[in-house]
């Protein structure tokens, strides 16, 4: 690892400005995927700023409903909430199918939703990664993509997201709260992630030098009926081939509230936008559920070796959507 500088500033502003002041500095939080990456060489940076007792840890009630989560808040304590666990079950069970209980309890939630991507080129300094360095090549498009995206992916990166948080959130409609030189912004959590495009090395649409503060959820009965399932390829921590978050509810037989997620299978959560616009109104059954992800699917273009996803999430979302609608 090349040395560093490390400074644990006072407040925001002050760790805002001591950002802008290095171009290639970072934020720290928990440090659980950026250390990794500055000992793999992937990251380098000269200047880490700690942020991680900034903006405090709570958890609180928003104004109009809905929590309020601090950035600073450690994905343990968010799991274990009360309130979470009853009114957004989905968020809890994310987070626990997400990491191993020793790092929860130092992963925040604004490091969470930082995460970089686990492609394993990405992560060896010798391979091609237009994502480490942009220009360079994508060595998974010919190479080992069977964890790759089947959606949304480009020519010059198949990535997945790694973060199972962040597929719950989608699902939540959460909202990230920012704050930078600039002022304050609240982005809807659709519009922070971005597909890869021409431009992989770029995750989110955060500006160098903007401190997420906080995360919202908003108030959303439904959500007390909801769920998060993953597939992995060991029953041990390891990242998704799949997983699927799902708010749902019935009234009558018929589908009231649905908002679904995917992870695994893309450069970010992937809402399930369509399988939602068929099943509002529908007939909560199998046959309505798997035509309306089978219609989300049919816009997927998997890889050479990675086609093994599609009956894979569609079982795995269909599943979900059942078991939801029998305990609604
Ligand atoms: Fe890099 Fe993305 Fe290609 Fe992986 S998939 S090698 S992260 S460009």
């Amino acid at each position: 690892m090349r040395p560093f500088r490390y400074e644990r500033p006072g407040d925001p502003d002050a760790a805002i400005a001591l950002l802008a002041s290095e171009p290639q500095a970072r934020f720290l939080g928990g440090g659980t995927n950026l250390v990794d990456l500055m000992r793999l060489g992937v990251e380098a940076p000269p200047l880490l700023v700690d942020v991680s007792r900034l903006g405090g840890d709570a958890i609180t009630e928003a104004p109009g409903g809905g929590l309020r989560i601090a950035a600073g808040v450690t994905n343990s304590r968010l799991a274990a909430d009360t309130r979470v666990r009853e009114r957004y079950p989905v968020l809890s069970e994310a987070l626990l199918n997400g990491a191993s209980g020793q790092l929860r309890n130092l992963a925040t939630v604004g490091g969470n939703l930082l995460q970089r991507t686990r492609c394993p080129y990405f992560q060896d300094i010798s391979k091609a990664c237009n994502k480490r360095s942009p220009g360079s090549g994508c060595s998974a498009r010919t190479g080992d993509h069977r964890n790759h995206a089947v959606l949304g992916h480009s020519e010059q990166c198949v990535a997945t997201h790694p973060s199972d948080m962040a597929v719950a959130l989608t699902a939540l409609e959460a909202t990230v709260e920012t704050r930078a030189d600039g002022g304050e912004r609240a982005l809807p959590i659709a519009d922070f992630y971005r597909l890869p495009g021409e431009h992989p090395e770029r995750d989110t649409v955060l500006e160098h030098g903007e401190l997420i503060t906080a995360v919202r959820l908003p108030p959303l009965p439904a959500a007390a009926s909801s769920r998060y399932r993953k597939v992995r390829e060991r029953r041990s921590f390891a990242f998704a081939l799949v997983s699927v978050a799902a708010v749902l509810t019935v009234s009558d037989g018929v589908v009231d509230e649905v908002r679904l997620a995917f992870g695994g299978v893309a450069h970010a959560p992937w809402r399930a936008r369509v399988t939602e616009d068929r099943l509002r109104g529908a007939p909560a059954e199998e046959a309505a559920f798997t035509a309306a992800v089978e219609a989300e699917l049919a816009r997927a273009e998997p890889l050479r070796d990675n086609a093994y996803k599609l009956p894979m999430l569609q079982r795995v979302a269909t599943q979900t959507l059942l078991d939801l609608a029998g305990g609604s």
